[in-house]
């Protein structure tokens, strides 16, 4: 899940078309203002950046724990985009990057804050107790993440410009409490008062900071709550679909290249199985 900033006519900014969109066309790159991947998701033991979400696992590996079969094998394998070489974990804590540049960003907008080092796996951690309690609260399929808001919460914490990041932030739309409400209610379900509550204390446990003492009251907390549940996109990554992509580029000659279409819609078909 990404915080991007609203591209919907009715979350408060437009995108027109002035010519025509084929199926396929790159439109539009924005860069989410912070990311995290969804919980759940990352319980199952999806490997992905932390910072930008980039897929870790080779297209394989994917493949292989699609398919629950360790012993699939991908041909062309040059294809596939993942640079194990690359990949950098946090020394303290040992989340991994799909990049020294990733590292590097996580940690000057927002790790600093939420790194847990050696406490990690420890349940009785501040941040491992709101994961945990979001996780009972916000089962698959995953539309948002309270990670979101740990990462603007840090990042603010962060920041030597502190103002300049609280406007980033409040520049995406503002709802009345009503609207608000409506919203946790389809993100919490019917017993969301309560719930929100709830995360509302360990989020404070685990993040307060005085400069932002309004987003931890429960009017602000709502309010952040309700920013996240507007703003925030699920996207997806796979290691797997790039690799497919990248395959159909290829030239190759013909009866080479009706043999990896079946293959690739043999191995689409075992997975949906
Ligand atoms: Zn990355
Ligand atoms: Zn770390």
């Amino acid at each position: 899940a990404s915080l991007l900033a609203p591209a919907d006519v009715s979350q408060g900014k437009g995108l027109f078309a002035t010519r025509s969109i084929r199926k396929g066309d790159t439109i539009f790159v924005e860069r989410p203002v912070v990311a995290s991947q969804f919980l759940w998701n990352a319980l199952y033991n999806y490997k992905a950046c932390d910072h930008c979400l980039r897929a870790l696992e080779t297209a394989q590996e994917n493949a292989q724990r699609l398919l629950g079969r360790s012993s699939q094998v991908l041909p062309h394998p040059e294809q596939c985009s993942i640079r194990k070489d690359l990949h950098q974990p946090c020394p303290q804590c040992q989340v991994t990057y799909c990049s020294a540049e990733c590292r590097q960003a996580a940690w000057e907008q927002y790790h600093q804050v939420l790194c847990l080092g050696p406490a990690r796996d420890d349940p009785a951690h501040p941040l491992n107790k709101l994961q945990e309690a979001w996780r009972n609260m916000h089962y698959p399929p995953e539309t948002s993440s309270i990670m979101l808001m740990a990462r603007m919460v840090a990042t603010v914490k962060q920041a030597k410009d502190k103002d300049r990041w609280i406007k980033v932030f409040s520049q995406f739309c503002n709802k009345t409490a009503n609207e608000e409400e409506e919203i946790v209610h389809k993100l919490l379900g019917d017993k969301f008062k309560g719930q929100l509550e709830l995360l509302r204390v360990l989020f404070a446990e685990a993040l307060y900071d005085e400069h932002l003492s309004r987003w931890f009251t429960p009017e602000g907390f709502q309010s952040l709550f309700a920013l996240v549940g507007t703003n925030g996109q699920g996207i997806g990554t796979s290691s797997l679909s790039q690799w497919v992509h990248a395959c159909d580029a290829l030239e190759l000659p013909a009866a080479q290249r009706e043999q990896l279409d079946a293959f690739i819609d043999q191995l689409y078909k075992d997975i949906e199985k």
